[in-house]
């Protein structure tokens, strides 16, 4: 029987619960930085012009139906997010025809996958190491499938950047072949990316350590605004040759986040049988999809797909884009402009240096609990705030309380 042996309770997703003690704050001040979601200047949701666009492109098409899509999801889509994050259709990857790409349920779903398929393939040292700190979630993915988890060193609490001795030598210590996973461009939780030098860095190290790359880019073109910019280290990963996965997602880049489009990508190496291999995979990805989710869902995909289909719309896509990651940019200045206009104790500079949606503050739990009760501000316990809760109207609020919290 079910009893409370056999299925104890367990605890709420500590995100979701944040969610709903905000929701239920009456106060006229409370503030979100909880969760990681693009909100405008009047602390709203936004749905991306270009969206609306391809919506109504949808919507008019009387060809539209609502059969199955393929197990691998739209090829139109598909083939346009491998572009996407490759660099364009002269990446040697897909010149090579070395790439296979399955639309997966958002970019969590991407991860899943991207784990069963490691779970089950996977020659070398099957340990994933994650960034400590990580997006929650890569912890409980893995562990479902039975990849055990191991952690690099990532943030440094003296400088509020990368630790990247840290980093370099725990993945040094690592045993051989060992899985790595790694955020293509605006870290979660910290907002600390390497410099293209330090992935340099960390390329050869894999390389030499013949460790395996996963990259998880739930944030392309969100992070600096500029797309080509936000796939550099996956780039510099492809160019030297690296057998890679990634997880893409396009929940932030589109504002998407509900309607789970996402694309899971196997590169392999190059070599003369790559082709071979490549459709191998394609073929054992197909039966692990149809297990899980037999086909994946439709609409998210086809708006992502009018867009990046249509130089027209790519162009205002990538407009839309500049205006959210300029907001946030806009917003970490007015943050530390404010908290150094306090004289607020401490050094502020890394609210600016860290990009993307979240930054780590740097407040202690027992000032995060503080904040929330004494200032209505609601952020995780590790300190991180998303940055898309920041507009206009609160960014003074939200320094001045920081300042009495940390004094
Ligand atoms: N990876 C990372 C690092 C993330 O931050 C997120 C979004 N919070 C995801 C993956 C996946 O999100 P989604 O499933 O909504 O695409």
């Amino acid at each position: 029987n079910f009893t409370a042996e056999v299925v104890p309770q367990a605890p709420e997703d500590p995100l979701f619960g944040l969610m709903r003690a905000y929701r239920a704050d009456q106060d006229p001040n409370k503030v979100d930085l909880g969760i990681g979601a693009y909100r405008d200047d009047n602390a709203k949701p936004w749905v991306l012009p270009v969206v609306k666009k391809a919506d109504e492109t949808l919507r008019n098409d009387p060809e539209l139906n609502h059969e199955y899509a393929p197990i691998a999801g739209i090829a139109s889509f598909t083939s346009k997010a491998a572009e996407l994050i490759l660099g364009g259709a002269d990446s040697p990857a897909i010149r090579e025809k070395r790439v296979t790409s399955v639309q997966t349920i958002s970019g969590t779903g991407a991860v899943h996958l991207g784990a069963l398929f490691l779970a089950r393939f996977y020659t070398g040292s099957k340990k994933v190491y994650l960034s400590d700190p990580t997006w929650a979630n890569h912890n409980q993915i893995f562990s479902n499938v039975g990849i055990p988890i191991a952690k690099y060193p990532y943030f440094s609490k003296e400088t509020s950047g990368l630790d990247f001795e840290g980093m370099k030598a725990a993945l040094h210590g690592a045993p051989e072949g060992s899985i790595v996973l790694l955020h293509a461009c605006a870290h979660n939780p910290t907002g600390v990316d390497p410099t293209l030098e330090q992935w340099k860095e960390i390329a050869e190290l894999l390389r030499v350590k013949k460790h395996f790359p996963f990259f998880d880019c739930a944030y392309q073109g969100f992070a600096s605004g500029d797309l080509m910019k936000d796939n550099a280290a996956v780039r510099y990963f492809v160019e030297q040759g690296f057998e890679l996965v990634i997880a893409q997602s396009f929940a932030k880049n589109f504002g998407l986040y509900g309607e789970r489009a996402g694309c899971f990508h196997v590169v392999t190496s190059p070599a003369s049988d790559a082709e071979t291999t490549i459709a191998r995979i394609a073929s054992q990805l197909a039966i692990l999809q149809r297990s899980e989710i037999s086909n994946p869902p439709l609409y998210g995909a086809r708006i992502a797909s009018i867009v990046l289909n249509d130089p027209k719309l790519f162009a205002e896509w990538e407009e839309n884009l500049r205006t959210m990651s300029g907001r946030i940019i806009t917003m970490r200045k007015a943050l530390r402009a404010k908290l150094e206009e306090l004289g607020t104790p401490g050094t502020w500079n890394h609210i600016t240096d860290q990009i993307g949606m979240f930054s780590f503050t740097g407040l202690t739990e027992p000032q995060v609990l503080k904040i929330r009760s004494d200032f209505h501000i609601y952020m995780t316990k590790n300190g991180r705030i998303s940055m898309a809760g920041l507009n206009t109207k609160n960014v003074e609020y939200v320094a001045k309380a920081i300042d009495k919290i940390v004094r």
